[in-house]
């Protein structure tokens, strides 16, 4: 989900690293605590889990899983009200953002230029 940076406060990374801080890292939908900025996969693997365990192994095959972001929950990345802030792990964030895909996909398109194209009762279908 890459940043459209430009819909985003010019201190995106900021305010946002504050938030994750103030969540103590942690995801706030299932509790997994993330890899804090900075800290190297290996070292938050050796923080929170018992070396060469199944856990361990998962966050050093998979670091992304373990990475906080923070979400704007109604989709509004102008928003940055507190009650529509959420700091999500990303498998957490990723399933929000499902539920908003199609929308998203087509406001994306109409930001680029895309015109929407809509049929009305009585339009005939080309074939
Ligand atoms: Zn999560």
């Amino acid at each position: 989900m890459p940043l459209e940076r430009d819909r985003y406060r010019p201190d995106w990374d900021d305010f946002s690293h504050k938030l994750k801080c103030a969540a103590n890292w942690t995801c706030q939908q299932c509790g997994k605590v993330c890899r804090q900025k900075g800290e190297s996969v290996e070292a938050f693997a050796n923080r929170r889990f018992e070396p060469k365990s199944a856990a361990w192994v998962d966050a050093i095959a998979h670091p992304q899983r373990y990475c906080l972001t923070v979400a704007h929950l109604d989709q509004n990345p102008a928003n940055d009200e507190p009650d529509n802030l959420q700091a999500l792990c990303a498998p957490c964030h990723l399933r929000h953002d499902r539920l908003h895909l199609a929308s998203n996909t087509y406001a994306k398109r109409e930001r680029r230029g895309q015109l929407r194209l809509e049929l009305r009762a009585g339009d005939e279908a080309i074939a």
